[in-house]
């Protein structure tokens, strides 16, 4: 599918591998909604990239919000097309220790955002995009890309929530894209490894060099951009469907 003239949506938009993503689908000529919870980062890059972007403050665990959102896109732009669900926090939860208030509360929060709200984004924009006329020969109507990560198969201490949620995006995928094809819909997910984003600006220098390590080759840590260029092959190409990416420098090779 030609990503020019496209409307998509991209869940975390506001910063990171969204803000990248949203920023190259502007550049290959899309219509961009920016759906976070950062009202001031969001707001911000959407009126720096002129008429073709919106800015929604989406909660995209809160059917709600999530459904008012995807109505603003459609009556703004018409049509939606693209989904790409980025939005995920990564909370220290230990199996043995407390966890928040609540023993349940950290591990709970995770699932809701990272887990269930990129089963809710999927399934009210899979509802619109099963409505639009297939827009080639191959007669498909939309593409939805998921974001796991490489935690998904790490044993990384304190990380059993987020690993788990990943884990759940990675066994959503093809399910997903089985049951979607009918409508012409494609879904893939990317699992990035070490990606710079404003979270390695605050990390100490060490810790940084040791994540670096961590990759084979070549041994530095992703661009945001390549993560977006990833995204917008896939959109791309129709032949991948179903399918779980990597893209870590050989991270697992370890
Ligand atoms: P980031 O923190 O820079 O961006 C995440 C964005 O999601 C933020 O703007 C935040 O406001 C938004 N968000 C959080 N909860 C939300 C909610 N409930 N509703 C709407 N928006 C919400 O993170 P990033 O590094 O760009 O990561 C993006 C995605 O990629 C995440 O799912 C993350 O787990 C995954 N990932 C990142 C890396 C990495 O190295 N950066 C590696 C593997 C996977």
């Amino acid at each position: 599918m030609d990503i020019k003239n496209k409307t998509a949506i991209v869940t975390g938009g506001a910063s990171g591998l969204g803000k990248a993503t949203v920023e190259r689908y502007i550049a290959d000529g899309a219509n961009v909604a920016i759906f976070d919870l950062d009202e001031k980062g969001g707001q911000a890059l959407a009126e720096s990239l002129g008429e073709r972007a919106i800015f929604c403050k989406v909660n995209v665990a809160d059917e709600a919000s999530a459904a008012a959102g995807i109505t603003q896109v459609i009556e703004t732009f018409g049509a939606l097309h693209i989904l790409n669900n980025y939005a995920g926090i990564g909370s220290a939860c230990k199996t043995y220790g407390k966890n928040g208030p609540h023993p349940l509360d950290t591990y709970m929060k995770v699932v809701m955002v990272n887990q269930v709200g990129t089963f809710n984004m999927a399934r009210l924009a899979a509802e619109r995009m099963a409505a639009n006329e297939p827009v080639n020969e191959d007669g498909v109507r939309g593409v939805i890309i998921n974001t796991a990560s490489v935690a998904a198969y790490e044993g990384q201490i304190g990380q059993v929530a987020y690993s788990a949620t990943k884990g759940a995006v990675v066994g959503m995928t093809l399910p997903m894209a089985r049951e979607l094809a009918s409508y012409g819909i494609r879904v893939n997910t990317i699992v990035p490894g070490l990606i710079h984003t404003p979270l390695f600006e605050t990390v100490e220098e060490s810790y940084y060099k040791s994540l670096e390590a961590s990759t084979v080759f070549p041994q530095r840590l992703g661009k945001t951009s390549e993560i977006a260029a990833l995204s917008a092959h896939i959109v791309e190409n129709d032949y991948i469907n179903g399918e779980c990416i990597r893209m870590d420098a050989g991270i697992r090779m370890q």
